[in-house]
């Protein structure tokens, strides 16, 4: 057994190692994150201590630093808890946060671990491949000024249904940039966690050790490129 591959988890026994556990087949089999209590698939990570059952996201194992700068909450230092303790749902996808999350203590925020990376890109889901969405976040103040000359103008992304459950979308919500088809789906309706840990989306999942330099660089050139097209989110 490889010792140098083992990691601890910073709210389980530090006395117990974990390892990189093969995941059946192609990572279809699902299973629940010990740590973040979200769902999973494919990497992960189990306790080797005998009579432990202990499994987590491989992203929680190793990309769960104390504090994370996440672009998708910009304006301060994300801390991890090890728990949620007030905060009830997460700030992306908007579902219960129940165990170890990044938190904001100024705004009063919590995100999942994974929401914290959700990838600025998707596709798939409950819409045609070759359509990519984007994760963006709606400006509280759609209504501007500023390009009041342009007659054919996108109508403000007001109360608009997930195109895959039809309920109100949040904040936070992924946007097809197809012109032809805008739909707009909850983050979680169309890029599901074990989705995310598969490696759906384009975001640094799979770039593992390359720091977070590349992916910001990446969510830059996206926003840039949504400003050009026209929308009125804020990051
Ligand atoms: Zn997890
Ligand atoms: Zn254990
Ligand atoms: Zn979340
Ligand atoms: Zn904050
Ligand atoms: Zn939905
Ligand atoms: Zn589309």
């Amino acid at each position: 057994m490889c010792r140098s591959k083992s990691v601890s988890y910073f709210a389980h026994d530090p006395a117990h190692r974990l390892l990189p556990a093969a995941a059946a087949g192609d990572g279809g089999e699902e299973f629940t994150c010990g740590g973040c209590l979200v769902a999973g698939a494919g990497p992960r990570y189990r306790c080797a201590t005998p009579g432990c059952s202990f499994t987590i996201h491989e992203a929680c194992a190793l990309r769960f630093p104390k504090s994370l700068k996440s672009t998708l909450h910009r304006q301060h230092r994300l801390k991890r808890r090890r728990e949620s303790s007030a905060a009830g749902v997460c700030d992306v996808c908007g579902e219960d946060v129940k165990g170890a999350c990044y938190g904001c203590a100024t705004c009063g925020v919590a995100l999942h671990p994974l929401c914290a990376r959700m990838p600025g890109v998707a596709r798939g889901g409950a819409h045609p491949a070759e359509h990519e969405a984007w994760l963006v976040r709606a400006s509280s103040s759609t209504a501007t000024a500023a390009d009041g000359g342009n007659g054919e103008k996108q109508a403000a992304p007001a109360a608009a249904g997930c195109a895959a459950c039809g309920r109100l979308v949040g904040s936070w919500r992924y946007r097809c940039v197809t012109a032809t088809c805008g739909a707009e789906f909850h983050p979680r309706c169309l890029l599901p966690a074990a989705e995310q840990c598969r490696g759906g989306g384009e975001g640094e999942e799979g770039s593992v050790g390359k720091g977070c330099c590349c992916g910001m660089l990446h969510y830059v050139t996206y926003c840039l490129a949504i400003s050009s097209y026209g929308y009125h989110y804020r990051f």
